[in-house]
């Protein structure tokens, strides 16, 4: 990774702050560079990474990756925090809902990538190997997508390693958030998976927070992001002011199930982000333009709704919205 700094900036990798671009090795890479602020403390100690943007119109996550550049003072942290506001450059003012413009992938959905694959693959693996070499975290928000309503929920892998998994609990539960969601242990054998589940392959530690819903920045889902990071960065020893109240998720999920439309039509949820449901419960019915039924939704397992798409025009194999498993019950 190169960086080159603004003209008010401090001087990379010294104490204070650095603000400037980020570019990384990947030739296919060439051309974009990604807006990059980096905290320092005068002590060294953890490393942080935090990022927003792979989906654009994740905007609360954005604004708190913006916000967060101002809440550390390098004077009193121990180690540095390192802040990538808006990864999916190649989306900017574009707006796409899901994926990456040059290459059409969901970047959410891409890592660990690869350094000669296409932009996503090649971004993907500049984020694990260059961006965040070293880091004890990478903090990677999403949520409220234009056409989603998502619970407040932090994504984390379940990895073999115990400890690993202790580590991503605890960091998960500084995050106020309804639910922990640990993916399953296939999730870590995906050629293109979520970033906790492909740091985790390699025993680092990745958390995935959401919250949003319909491309708004509010100020619940913003301090949602921005008090769980800090929170994060008090855990981790960087900060030492006190942690600030969480309820601290009482529901653990442990498989995330995908609930998609056998039918193209008007989507009408009976179900809402954080209803519990029971297997084969209706969560909602898709009709045609002339009011009539094409096809029921039903939940394939109990458990908690952490999302659902709120747009009613669904395309025939696309998603619906999503069930969490909790815990105890995934393991039966
Ligand atoms: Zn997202």
């Amino acid at each position: 990774m190169e960086v080159t700094a603004l003209r008010n900036s401090g001087e990379y990798g010294q104490p204070g702050f650095f603000r400037g671009y980020a570019r990384f090795e990947s030739p296919r890479l060439a051309g974009y560079k990604w807006e990059i602020c980096e905290i320092r403390g005068k002590r060294p100690g953890p490393r942080l990474c935090i990022c927003a943007g792979i989906h654009p119109n994740e905007v609360s996550a954005i604004e708190a990756a913006v916000r967060l550049q101002r809440a550390f003072d390098p004077e009193s942290m121990e180690g540095s925090v390192s802040i990538i506001p808006f990864i999916n450059q190649p989306g900017l003012f574009e707006y796409p809902d899901y994926v990456c413009p040059l290459d059409g992938k969901n970047i959410e959905h891409t890592f660990p990538g690869k350094k000669d694959g296409t932009f996503s693959e090649a971004l993907c693996d500049a984020i694990m190997n260059e961006w965040c070499t070293g880091a004890d975290c990478l903090i990677d928000m999403h949520g409220g997508n234009l056409r989603e309503n998502v619970s407040k929920f932090v994504i984390v892998q379940h990895a073999p390693d115990p400890q690993l998994n202790a580590r991503a609990r605890q960091i998960a539960m500084c995050f106020d958030a309804e639910f922990v969601l640990a993916l399953p242990a296939p999730f870590m054998d995906r050629p293109g998976t979520y970033s906790p589940s492909a740091f985790a392959r390699h025993g680092r530690l990745a958390v995935l927070p959401e919250a949003g819903a319909n491309g708004l920045v509010t100020e619940d889902t913003v301090s949602f992001f921005v008090e769980g990071v800090l929170n994060v960065a008090r855990t981790l020893g960087i900060i030492s002011t006190p942690l600030s109240e969480a309820r601290n998720a009482q529901i653990h999920c442990g498989d995330y199930l995908w609930i998609y439309s056998p039918a193209g039509g008007d989507f009408h949820s009976e179900v809402e982000p954080g209803d519990r449901v029971t297997k084969g419960q209706r969560l909602g019915t898709i009709t045609n333009m002339f009011g009539e039924p094409l096809a029921e939704l039903s939940a394939p397992e109990s458990g908690f709704v952490l999302w659902r798409v709120t747009h009613p025009s669904i395309k025939e194999g696309s998603f619906a919205g999503a069930i969490g498993i909790e815990e105890n019950k995934a393991m039966i």
